[in-house]
């Protein structure tokens, strides 16, 4: 069965990084970008972050490898098959010691939250199923139990551009992945649901626009508290 492996975890012999994220989808090679720029491009070099990239169209049967089929009942478009994608999951599932969290994005599922960031930041391993077309037949629900995750009340096309969006908030709290710890720590809904104070840079002064002079002076408690001050609350949090 052929599979892709990034980081250094692919190796044998080689540290098992801190975090593991395979993924199955219809088509592995919209993570190619995402895979080899910035951060995570760094944080799997480094072997902190390890990313697998599973062809759900690998298993499935017949010549012409079909994994959608039309809906029983009628209505439009294809929806995914079950024989194909459960067997994925199993496949996938028994490639590491670990079985992993399994998580299906669906616009159906729990809302993404930073709450929830952190919860799968504490699992050594995700396994992160991608839907297509209409969606996943209802027996692949059935019988995997997977957590369904939605990143917001909207249908995209595919659960690609959802499961980067998990991979990328989770891995910035893997430890090491970030240059500066702190910055995680400091960030926008944190446990009191605070968003962040405003960041200046140089130059001190654009178009008379002036940086707050307290920022300028070197007291590290002062500048504590105006960015205390200066935190706000999402009207999602209440405030
Ligand atoms: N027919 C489905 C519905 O009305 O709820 C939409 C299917 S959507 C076109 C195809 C796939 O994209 C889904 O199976 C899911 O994996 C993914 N997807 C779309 N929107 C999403 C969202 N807001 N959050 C997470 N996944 C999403």
């Amino acid at each position: 069965m052929s599979h892709e492996g990034e980081g250094a975890g692919a190796c044998a012999g080689a540290i098992v990084p801190a975090w593991r994220v395979d993924v199955l989808t219809l088509f592995p090679g919209l993570f190619e970008g995402f895979l080899g720029e910035s951060i995570l491009k760094r944080a799997i070099a480094r072997n902190l972050v390890e990313v697998r990239r599973w062809d759900l169209r690998e298993w499935a049967e017949g010549r012409h490898k079909q994994v959608d089929d039309r809906p029983f009942g009628g209505g439009p478009g294809m929806v995914l098959m079950a024989p194909p994608v459960v067997s994925a999951v199993e496949a996938v599932r028994a490639s590491a010691p670990e079985p992993g969290r399994l998580v299906a994005l669906s616009p159906r599922g729990r809302r993404l939250d930073q709450a929830k960031v952190r919860e799968l930041a504490a699992e050594p391993r995700l396994i992160l199923l991608c839907g297509r077309y209409e969606g996943f037949d209802e027996r692949i629900i059935d019988e995997l139990s997977p957590e369904l995750l939605s990143i917001g009340d909207y249908v995209l096309s595919g659960g690609e551009v959802p499961a980067m969006v998990v991979i990328d908030s989770v891995m910035r709290l893997i430890p090491g992945v970030l240059g500066d710890e702190a910055s995680a720590l400091d960030e926008s809904f944190g446990p009191d649901g605070a968003l962040e104070y405003p960041h200046y840079t140089r130059p001190r002064e654009f178009r008379g626009r002036a940086v707050p002079e307290i920022l300028l002076g070197g007291d590290h408690a002062a500048i504590a508290r105006w960015r205390a001050e200066h935190r706000t609350f999402h009207p999602a949090h209440g405030g």
